[in-house]
């Protein structure tokens, strides 16, 4: 984070990732965007490929420059999105993901049957394969143990 707030503003900072449904915004440096030149995951690697890495990293905050090479958006990998919340054990973000976790649970008590029905209509192979090839394990194992 820049030693100046005047320098803060004038540089692009890049807003965290975050799951859709939490409202709250921070920059990848911990900052509020209130107030800030913002610009997405997107916009960064659009700029990149426009003007080259040297160019765009001139106009950013380095330390939303230097996180944000390492993290991706939802829609890319919430896995790695959530990670980060996962390693913050005592801020306030872990309040915030014991909360989201708390509430994701309630809403799958509340909605069990669609749940059910959105995971089965998700195409996950990788899932689909750990799923089959734990079958075939079994399935070894158990005419293995018949004879
Ligand atoms: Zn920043």
């Amino acid at each position: 984070m820049p030693d100046t707030p005047e320098l803060a503003k004038e540089l692009n900072h890049v807003l965290r990732a975050k799951p859709p449904w939490r409202s709250w915004n921070v920059t990848e440096c911990g900052l509020s965007p209130v107030g800030r030149s913002i610009v997405t995951l997107d916009e960064l690697e659009a700029r990149v490929k426009k003007i080259g890495l040297q160019r765009a990293q001139f106009l950013m905050c380095l330390t939303c420059w230097n996180t944000a090479r390492w993290y991706t958006t939802w829609e890319h990998n919430p896995v790695r999105v959530y990670a980060r919340d996962f390693d913050a054990q005592y801020s306030p973000r872990a309040s915030l993901l014991r909360r989201e976790l708390e509430a994701l649970g309630a809403l799958y008590r509340a909605h069990a049957a669609e749940f059910e029905e959105i995971m089965a209509a998700m195409d996950n192979p990788e899932v689909d394969d750990l799923h089959k090839a734990r079958q075939r394990k079994q399935g070894r194992q158990g005419r293995r143990g018949q004879r």
